[in-house]
């Protein structure tokens, strides 16, 4: 059988994984087999997520499932954060996978309570939903998934004595675990900017969540850290950093709130705005579409401004409010051009233009003006740019993982 389980934590506290686990542990501690925790990723455009948009699922097997859903129900009870407006939990239990299409379109579209209850009801799931129940969307989702791409999380879960209190740890440690298991893990750390990435800072009880190809590599780069004690960890199955949120761009153009991965070319020279998000349009299928790599990507921007017009890319990103949010970008063929024709501007990295005869260059975007501008040839290669590992979506596929897609 198997127990989905969604919504029930809040800004302030919880987290569905870690009932998810508390749960499993109740169900091992009475007799029950756990065969597999699964951590799924769902939309990661609905406005309802308290972080991350996930639900889970166990695998469970030994005794009846009525006994399950009372033990899930009596968790939720106790621990949920109920209080919060945005917490509506929901609990499901089902003797065998139910179709995936329901997982594929939470994971990649829209779903509406009333449909999600129809389908519980067809299937005859026992099932609760909690104050408007919306999490039943996430639970039924959890139990329908399935992974045709997979990587796993071993997280870690504080003491109940020290949640809401700074997490203590070597900072150290966490950048040795990565280049000791990279590139079988991942975004632990993010080496440019000298941050950890793997560590939250709200009063949630996770500890850390390490991310890796299997678990043997998770729990190997575990062994590099130098933390509080955890209360204990579990190794979670996810769609994680399997990009199976991506679609192809439809026919009709993009729909807000899908994300998509499609080929195209450049059509306008990036530029920097005011708030530092970088701006370009691509074409594709005869549609123009605009393309932001906002701010907090930071250095991910300075490969975004190396694009000129002409330029062949493939792109993966989410559609919201009418552009494209930018996750990667591979060149595919580079226009023959230099930039010395606009050259990027050495205080904001935006396109600079002629100031007149041998005045210099004067910034479109900052007005900063230099005298000259060394030859800047292009650096973009035939490879997959990306976000920095702070701005990643979870299910994005890192780059490490995209060897066989280049
Ligand atoms: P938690 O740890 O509680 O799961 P979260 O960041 O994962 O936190 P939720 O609190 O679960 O976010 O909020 C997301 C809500 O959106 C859930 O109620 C879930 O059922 C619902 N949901 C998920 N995917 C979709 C979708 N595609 N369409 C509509 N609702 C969705």
């Amino acid at each position: 059988m198997l127990l989905g389980l969604d919504d029930t934590d809040s800004p302030d506290g919880m987290c569905t994984t870690y009932l998810g686990a508390l749960i499993a542990n109740e169900l091992k501690r009475r007799g029950f087999t756990v065969t597999n925790h699964r951590l799924v990723r769902l939309n990661p455009n609905v406005i309802w997520k308290t972080r991350g948009n996930a639900g889970i699922s166990l695998e469970i097997s030994g005794g009846d499932s009525t006994v399950v859903f009372e033990i899930a129900c009596e968790f939720v009870e106790r621990f949920a954060r109920f209080e919060c407006e945005k917490t509506n939990p929901g609990v499901v239990v089902v003797e065998s996978p139910p179709d995936p299409a329901f997982y594929y379109q939470a994971l990649q579209r829209f779903c509406t309570i009333e449909e999600t209850v129809k389908r519980l009801e067809r299937i005859g799931a026992l099932y609760k939903g909690y104050k408007n129940g919306r999490g039943l969307i996430g639970a039924l989702a959890a139990v329908s998934s399935v992974l045709p791409d997979k990587t796993y999380e071993c997280l870690a879960y504080r003491k109940n004595e020290v949640l809401g209190t700074p997490r203590i740890y070597a900072e150290e440690g966490f950048f040795t675990s990565e280049e000791q298991t990279a590139p079988h893990t991942w975004d632990t750390v993010d080496f440019i900017r000298r941050e950890i990435v793997c560590v939250p800072h709200g009063k949630d009880p996770v500890l850390y969540g390490i991310r890796g190809d299997t678990p043997k590599w998770a729990i190997k780069a575990t062994g590099f850290l130098e933390t509080e004690e955890p209360a204990f960890s579990q190794i979670w199955e996810t769609n994680q950093g399997t990009d199976a949120h991506l679609l192809p761009l439809p026919d009709g153009g993009p729909i807000e709130g899908e994300s998509y991965r499609f080929s195209g070319v450049v059509e306008s020279l990036p530029i920097t705005n005011r708030g530092g998000h970088v701006q370009f349009t691509i074409l594709s299928n005869g549609m123009e579409i605009p393309v932001f790599a906002f701010e907090p990507t930071k250095y991910f921007r300075n490969a975004v401004r190396e694009l000129v017009v002409g330029d062949e890319i493939t792109i993966c990103g989410s559609f919201q409010k009418g552009v494209l949010h930018l996750e990667k970008f591979r060149p595919n063929l580079l226009a023959t051009q230099k930039s010395r024709s606009s050259p990027r501007c050495p205080i904001c990295g935006g396109r600079m233009t002629s100031a007149g005869k041998d005045k210099g260059y004067k910034c479109r975007e900052c007005s900063g003006k230099v005298r000259d501008v060394p030859d800047q040839e292009r650096t973009l290669q035939t490879k997959w740019y990306e976000v920095p590992p702070g701005s990643r979506r979870h299910l994005a596929k890192p780059a490490v993982r995209m060897k066989d897609d280049i």
